[in-house]
């Protein structure tokens, strides 16, 4: 089946990766067992999800949610066929998540500076020459790196972050040679004109896959997943029942639900290999283990026909 709209070419299959259980967690105030993680991420895993964000390497007094990173990584089903990937902000995590058998570290670089002191405990440019290390390490493991630039559509507390800024950022993680380029709107500030010039932006400057991390705080991360697939975007971050939000950003809620994307995928003919019956049918077990209702739309929708 053909994806092309309105003539333009949009990849036919595309790469979710499911944040769930790192990003849809990690706000979440009613702490999750170890093994309900584990039980999380293999149901992702025969949902048809292969890559998943399974943890994060950070500081557990300021992110308690993902204390048990090690131990999550280490019960994992690894002959799923799934490459796992571990959140780092330092050398250190990705030091950690290296030798907790991560397939893929992802690095998170920041466009604006009051974030990255807040989110890193260092600034822009201190984060940036981090990537030299982290790089290095990665490669010599062995391992994938994606990189991704946070708060990349704006800023919680400096607002706009200018598309040159972006773009000046990118030209500097490039120099360290990543598998992968990301950006995210961590706040979920972004609208679709924008995806369409920073996505393309991007595109100009490098051939790797370009990953779009969107968050729907204010409705437009569906929007502003099309216009990305539309640049020829092909790797979508999203979390099983739109969990989400960050500690260190005020206000901010859930990632895009990987249901809603499915089924908007499915219904473009666009092949992610998720399967919408599995990963919906997550929502229930997700609510129970959260404590409130998830803000995935097709959990209470229902998918269609
Ligand atoms: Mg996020």
């Amino acid at each position: 089946m053909s994806a092309a709209v309105n003539g333009t070419a949009m990849p036919r299959r595309v790469t979710i990766v499911e944040v769930a259980p790192r990003d849809g967690l990690q706000n979440e105030k009613q702490h999750v067992s170890a093994d309900d993680k584990v039980e999380l991420i293999d149901a992702l895993a025969a949902a048809g999800l292969t890559r998943i964000e399974a943890t994060s390497f950070v500081n557990p007094k300021r992110v308690p949610q993902m204390a048990d990173a090690d131990e999550v990584m280490a019960r994992v089903d690894r002959g799923s066929g799934v490459s796992y990937s571990g959140l780092a902000l330092n050398p250190k995590g990705a030091e950690r998540a290296i030798t907790a058998g991560c397939d893929e570290i992802t690095y998170v670089a920041v466009a604006s500076e009051t974030f990255s002191q807040r989110n890193q405990g260092r600034g822009v440019d201190a984060v940036l020459a981090d990537l030299a290390g982290v790089a290095a390490a990665t490669r010599s493991a062995g391992r994938f790196l994606s990189v991704c630039v946070a708060t990349a559509f704006g800023c919680p507390f400096d607002g706009r972050v200018s598309a040159e800024t972006v773009t000046d950022i990118v030209k500097r993680i490039l120099d360290h040679e990543p598998d992968e380029i990301g950006l995210a709107d961590t706040i979920g500030v972004g609208v679709p004109s924008q995806v369409t010039d920073l996505f393309g932006r991007v595109g100009e400057l490098t051939a790797l896959p370009r990953r779009a991390h969107f968050h729907n705080t204010r409705n437009t991360g569906f929007a502003n997943v099309y216009a990305a697939l539309q640049a020829g975007v092909s790797v979508f971050d999203s979390s099983a029942g739109g969990l989400g939000g960050c500690p260190f950003a005020p206000r901010a809620t859930g990632n895009i639900a990987t249901e809603d994307l499915v089924y908007m995928l499915d219904g473009m003919g666009i092949a992610s290999g998720v399967d919408l019956a599995q990963v919906a049918g997550l929502d229930a077990w997700l609510a129970g283990k959260v404590g409130h209702a998830v803000p995935g739309q097709l959990g209470k929708a229902g998918a269609f026909p």
